[in-house]
């Protein structure tokens, strides 16, 4: 375990700050500036011309102001300078970048004075929050910002950038859309992006490394190496025009944010600003470690509280950002998490909040704080749900399978996900209250792709049936109660061959490869389908668990065939009665349907959507080898 310094009496309460000043606040006339360093016992405020500058151009002196703070109010016009704290703490002078900046030199060198009203595309003061009754009317689209548009194959002008999410009209080499138009023809509702805040391990003016981004830098200012140019205000512009962009298409953006370590300790602006306060230690020195990443952030205290929800506040409001996925949310504390769902849904009550509610290690809070499964019930807040995905396909990187590819154990666990993993039934039920309490997945960035796992698991199987097995996976997801979540690129059958672990891996591993929607276009038809059904029919997306237990019935099936009806007009839909039928065996499956009706399949395994594939009259139905089906009675 490293060792870091903890300054003595820093937790004091006379510390605690509420004030909402802390950083920069920028003027023509004035620009405030306020650090929180409360064991400091002197803080200097240099204002560089620029950022290449080895010597400021101005030192001010700043005051001790309330509850630990240091000010300092500087006449006249101070846009576009950059600056540096020199705090003092006796024996040794920090120089750092501010926490709370809301802008950056390229690679985080210095803090950047920002007029944010210079930063606004046009009409963005008429740009709005993705409107959202529920969160279970959701389709989550999960895409790191270089992968979307890397490949050659894009026809994406701005490869690897912000503005890649802002051009209309591209294309693959075979001529089919990529990109926005993409996303609008496959029908999600919003994009989950990987990190997009500043992250430290790509250098942002040569950008030869690649990263996930899950090495946070600086919480506050949009990343810099997806900009053209990582210099002034270009990052924060080109960020904008990509959210307004996606809110002009009727797309929502969710940004997947990273409160639970930082990428540097010693040399961190929190360290260096308020040594000891912001991470878990034991003993008062020892760094703990349940982040995997050399350093947990103790988000229990409260000015680490405050940083965080400053920070998302700051996102929302400025950014118009319309949802956050936590990452390793089970080493944040519960009141943390339940003071951001309240402080959050004050300014957007449909604003989605996800997370992990897992860590690498176990975190250092006392068990009260800690986040388990459950402790999202009735609040809005929802959970990755590890076990469906699981069941569903197996272990996330070993050769172990699931039910879609051949282990039928797991059935009664994809009860339990059809159902949104509520209290259904005393043999079938889950961890939530709701269903907006589940995020259903079969995979995302972390571990295989969908494609990759069944590759692995069923390596003999022929390339059809391993199709068959994918497609079934996500009839899955998009059939069951709760909110579905896929990872960008899994409906051309994404393939990193065979990486669980891409973070770093390059481009050439993690881009999406457009060219494969032309050879895999069924498939992507067959996702975009499924999409369309759950969009326009309700009953896939009840959301008082009281519905699902008078509208969801499990009908009589054969083996391990799974069957439900979606009965009554469930959640105000019109067509009457929605059976759901999943075969994963190798043999037809017979299912007993409750009369003989007109019955309309609207998927089978070759095909999704609302439009009748076909009709009948029967009291049964067999249903062949890896497939879905869905029929309807009017
Ligand atoms: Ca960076």
């Amino acid at each position: 375990m490293d060792i870091i310094e903890l300054q003595e009496g820093i937790y004091r309460p006379e510390f605690i700050y509420h004030g909402e000043d802390l950083g920069i606040n920028y003027s023509k006339e004035k620009t405030i500036v306020k650090l929180w360093a409360p064991t400091a016992e002197n803080v200097k405020l240099e204002i560089y011309n620029h950022y290449e500058k080895e010597e400021p151009f101005e030192v001010f002196d700043m005051f001790e102001d309330l509850n630990g703070t240091w000010k300092v109010k500087l006449k006249g016009d101070y846009e576009g300078k950059y600056y540096l704290f020199a705090v003092d703490f006796g024996d040794r002078i920090e120089k750092t970048v501010d926490p709370y900046a809301k802008g950056l030199a390229p690679n985080s060198e210095m803090g950047l004075i920002v007029n944010l009203n210079k930063t606004n595309p046009e009409n963005w003061e008429n740009d709005k929050y993705k409107a959202l009754d529920s969160a279970v009317d959701a389709v989550i689209y999960e895409i790191h910002v270089r992968d979307f548009s890397t490949s050659p194959y894009s026809g994406i002008k701005n490869r690897g950038d912000y503005l890649a999410f802002t051009e209309e009209g591209t294309v693959n080499n075979q001529g089919l859309s990529t990109g926005l138009d993409h996303l609008k023809e496959l029908g999600v509702t919003h994009v989950h992006l990987l990190p997009v805040f500043d992250y430290a391990t790509v250098d942002e003016e040569n950008r030869y490394e690649y990263n996930w981004g899950y090495d946070p830098h600086f919480y506050n200012v949009p990343e810099g190496s997806y900009a053209n140019k990582p210099e002034g205000y270009q990052r924060i512009k080109e960020f904008k025009k990509m959210i307004k962009s996606l809110h002009d298409n009727g797309i929502g953006v969710i940004m997947d944010v990273v409160y639970n370590h930082t990428y540097y300790t010693n040399e961190s602006a929190f360290q260096k600003t308020a040594p000891g306060y912001f991470y878990r230690l034991i003993n008062n020195c020892y760094l703990t470690n349940g982040s995997g990443c050399g350093n947990e952030i103790a988000t229990e205290r409260p000015m680490v509280r405050k940083f965080i929800i400053d920070s998302l506040k700051y996102w929302v409001k400025e950014y118009h950002i319309d949802g956050f996925r936590f990452d390793l949310m089970g080493l944040m504390d519960k009141e943390t998490m339940y003071t951001i769902e309240n402080v959050l849904h004050d300014i957007n009550p449909n604003l989605l909040l996800y997370g992990e509610p897992w860590a690498a290690e176990p975190p250092h809070l006392e068990e009260y704080q800690k986040i388990h499964k459950g402790d999202q019930r009735d609040h809005k807040i929802a959970f990755f749900n590890d076990d469906f995905r699981d069941a569903v396909k197996g272990d996330p990187d070993g050769f172990k399978k699931g039910y879609v590819n051949g282990k039928f154990e797991t059935y009664n666990d994809i009860k339990n996900g059809i159902i949104g993993s509520i209290d259904y039934s005393f043999e079938v039920n889950g961890f939530t209250y709701k269903p907006e309490e589940t995020i259903n997945y079969v995979s995302a960035h972390d571990n295989l792709t969908l494609w990759d796992k069944i590759n692995k698991s069923v390596s003999k199987a022929p390339e059809e049936e391993r199709i068959k097995m994918d497609r079934l996976a996500q009839a899955i997801v998009f059939t069951s109660q709760g909110i579905p979540f896929i990872q960008g690129g899994e409906e051309f059958l994404r393939t990193k061959y065979g990486n669980h672990n891409s973070y770093n891996a390059g481009d050439h591993i993690n881009q999406i490869k457009w060219e494969r929607k032309t050879h895999y276009y069924d498939t992507f038809l067959y996702y975009k389908g499924l999409i369309k059904l759950r969009k326009e029919h309700p009953a896939f997306r009840m959301k008082e668990p009281d519905m699902i237990r008078k509208n969801l019935h499990f009908i009589e099936s054969e083996d391990a065939a799974i069957g439900f009806v979606l009965k009554d007009h469930a959640n105000g839909d019109d067509w009457k009665d929605i059976y759901v039928l999943y075969n994963p065996q190798h043999h037809w499956s017979r299912f007993w349907l409750a009369e003989e009706k007109d019955f309309n399949i609207v998927v089978n395994g070759k095909y999704a959507g609302t439009e009748v594939l076909h009709s009948f009259q029967a009291d049964n139905i067999k249903v062949p080898p890896l497939s879905a089906m869905v029929l309807y009675i009017k």
